[in-house]
């Protein structure tokens, strides 16, 4: 039989590629894993954890006023953006060093260098060569730009990790995750922020209730949103600020010191030789994989981000564990991208599992629908104006919950609760036999009573006032 260096070679030391090698190495598997920028990859150095922590950041602002509605009086509060950036980058170098440490006392092999697919065996890292039995490509995304005049004046989440003043006047391009988690961030730090979005609402894909809801809150906290407009063109003036073209209703000419492109992410596959070894990728270079993880080569897998499936580090997780086992661990395991909860940390954060309702009565023909919006029990003495939207679907004949959604503090961490209900396919009577905690706004999800059936296609005005 023949002889490789290896295994399992893993393309990429963040979460996905990380998670594979641990697992296969406790199957006794030899493993090596190959990182060309910092080990953790985009979660952990330029995504969910930095993003995560300056958004706590940017939420302290309405916490100091909303402070006063509760007889504090906070004077003389000032903001250091070089000082969070800081403790930013200091807890993101613990991180990573935490994931090295993992993978060493995994004894897994770290390669640091770019890696590429020599044949369907072999990577080279640098001058080196190494064989593999399986190669797991796990380089996940990167961030992509548009090529319109005046481009290079642009930044990415990934520069805005990493500028050195905040911007006093940022407008931020696009309209998903990373732009209005982005708007928020800067908002709350006290930046005049515009968001340009060239279609009809942000959030596309999410259910219409949590977009509209989104878009009135964010409004209501200063935030500008330009819907069906596009970036023509950015100028840099001799004063070093930006002017921005943009088309659309109302188009016009903005100033600002920082234009934010989160016009999404495309595969890390450029430079790794994957097609000249024969691997499929689909239009935007993402790794055409199977359930197993599977690419059309068969010694090669791909998990995470790179697949352009779904690009949530959970997921990729799930899929090297599944991809490790399937190959290692004697268990064929295939990923599971049902009911899949996720959460936008706008300000205030979406919490979201399973179907919008437009997909639902897509799927069912005639969906029960409960939805509220009402004021937290914070903001009645806060006296701030923000409403916490509570969704939830219901499929009418075996009266399984299919989706429920949230806009307001905390949706995070109560879908995640949430979604446990929502996979095990608990009915409504069953959210209702359970007791609710009170007061909370979780609470809701459990006495929810004013229902409404809706056929056909989804309404496009908002049920509730
Ligand atoms: P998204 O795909 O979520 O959003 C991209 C946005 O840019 C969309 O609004 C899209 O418009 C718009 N857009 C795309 N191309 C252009 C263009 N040429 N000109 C103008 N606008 C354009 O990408 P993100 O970068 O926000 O996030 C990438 C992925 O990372 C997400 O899908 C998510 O899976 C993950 N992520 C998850 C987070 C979380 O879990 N909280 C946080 C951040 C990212 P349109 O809708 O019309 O296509």
């Amino acid at each position: 039989m023949k002889q490789f260096d290896y295994d399992l070679f893993v393309i990429g030391a963040g979460s996905g590629g990380v998670r594979a090698s641990r697992i296969a190495r406790g199957f006794g598997a030899s493993v090596a894993i190959a990182e060309n920028h910092r080990i953790g990859g985009t979660c952990v150095i330029r995504g969910c954890v930095p993003k995560k922590l300056l958004v706590y950041a940017a939420h302290f602002a309405e916490d100091f006023e909303d402070a006063r509605g509760f007889g504090w009086t906070l004077d003389g509060k000032t903001f250091s953006w070089p000082a969070l950036i800081d403790a930013k980058n200091r807890e993101i170098e613990r991180l990573s060093k935490v994931y090295a440490g993992l993978l060493a006392n995994s004894g897994v092999d770290v390669f640091l260098g770019a890696a590429r697919l020599v044949d369907a065996h072999t990577v080279a890292v640098g001058e080196r060569e190494l064989t593999a039995r399986y190669l797991l490509v796990a380089t996940g995304a990167w961030p992509h730009k548009p090529a319109i005049p005046g481009i290079e004046h642009a930044i990415t989440s990934n520069e805005a990790f990493e500028l050195e003043t905040l911007p006093r006047r940022v407008l931020v391009v696009g309209g998903g995750y990373v732009a209005v988690e982005f708007a928020g961030i800067f908002r709350g730090l006290g930046s005049e922020v515009t968001l340009s979005y060239r279609g009809p609402q942000i959030l596309r894909g999410f259910d219409d209730d949590v977009r509209r809801h989104l878009h009135d809150e964010m409004g209501k906290k200063g935030t500008r949103i330009l819907l069906n407009s596009n970036v023509v063109r950015i100028d840099r003036g001799s004063d070093g600020a930006l002017e921005v073209a943009v088309s659309g209703a109302p188009g016009g000419k903005y100033g600002c010191d920082a234009v934010l492109y989160a016009t999404g992410r495309v595969p890390n596959t450029g430079q790794l030789g994957l097609a000249a070894a024969g691997v499929e990728l689909d239009e935007e270079g993402g790794v055409i994989v199977d359930e197993y993880g599977q690419s059309s080569v068969p010694s090669i897998f791909a998990v995470g981000d790179v697949t352009n499936r779904i690009a949530l580090t959970p997921v990729a997780i799930r899929e090297g564990t599944a991809v490790a086992t399937t190959l290692f661990g004697g268990t064929r395991i295939p990923a599971d991208h049902d009911n899949v909860p996720s959460a936008v940390f706008s300000q205030p954060p979406v919490g979201t599992v399973g179907l919008t309702e437009a997909q639902a009565v897509a799927k069912f023909g005639e969906v029960e629908v409960y939805v509220t919006a009402f004021k937290p029990l914070r903001h009645t003495l806060s006296g701030r104006d923000e409403r916490t939207l509570v969704k939830l679907m219901v499929e009418p004949v075996e009266q399984r919950v299919l989706g429920c959604h949230m806009v307001g503090a905390d949706a995070p961490e109560i879908i995640q609760g949430i979604a446990i209900a929502v996979k095990a396919g608990l009915t409504k009577a069953q959210f209702d036999a359970t007791i609710g905690i009170h007061p909370t706004a979780a609470e809701e999800f459990v006495t929810l009573r004013d229902k409404k059936v809706v056929q056909g296609v989804e309404k496009s005005a908002p049920r509730f006032v």
